[in-house]
């Protein structure tokens, strides 16, 4: 079932998530809901707070970045088929030196900025069947993980921007709270009393 993906403004964005356990309910629907949400709006990335649950979990594919010509072969076919569920994750250490990549989000519409991140990641997390990992990931992947990761702590790509850059956003991050944009994926707006 495709579900609504939370607008920019929803509270809910900004909660920390809550660790999970295997009893926690519909889980596995839960899941293949967010694939399915995440797919029909071309995201490769999609957290729980964007589906307006406060809880440690977000899904990724990378498969639409692996036809990217500008990436070397070795990195597209690492990111092609990299398919992954990331329950109570938890990043250990960010190393490497900051690098800026032109992030977009499937809650804020229409807004695309370069943000600085850093270049490799220790993460530790469970997956579906609560089997425990501990990986590092550097480059893209890196950077998809980074970003979901952030909506579990509460934090948004436009939260990193330049000052002088969140003033000019601020009032198209106030429409896209409102529903005043065109989106061709189900949102659920803040500030708009009716869904569409
Ligand atoms: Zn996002």
């Amino acid at each position: 079932m495709i579900l609504p993906i939370v607008a920019y403004g929803d509270p809910v964005l900004r909660k920390v998530g809550e660790e999970i356990d295997q009893d926690y309910p519909k889980l596995k629907e839960l899941i293949s809901n967010m694939w399915e949400t995440m797919y029909n709006a071309s995201g490769v990335g999609l957290a729980a707070p964007q589906i307006g649950l406060p809880i440690r979990l977000f899904v990724v594919d990378t498969t639409p970045f692996s036809d990217d010509e500008d990436l070397s072969p070795d990195e597209q076919k690492l990111l092609n088929g990299f398919k992954k569920v990331f329950i109570n994750a938890h990043i250990e250490e960010e190393s490497g030196t900051d690098w800026p990549f032109n992030e977009g989000c499937l809650s804020i519409p229409d807004v695309r900025e370069d943000v600085n991140r850093k270049e490799r990641i220790r993460i530790t997390y469970v997956d579906e069947n609560f089997k425990e990992h501990v990986e590092t990931y550097d480059g893209l992947l890196a950077r998809v993980i980074q970003h979901e990761y952030d909506h579990i702590e509460g934090i948004l790509f436009t939260d990193k921007l330049s000052s002088l850059k969140k003033r000019l956003l601020k009032g198209r991050l106030a429409n896209i709270s409102k529903g005043k944009i065109s989106v061709d994926y189900r949102m659920r707006f803040p500030n708009v009393k009716k869904a569409r």
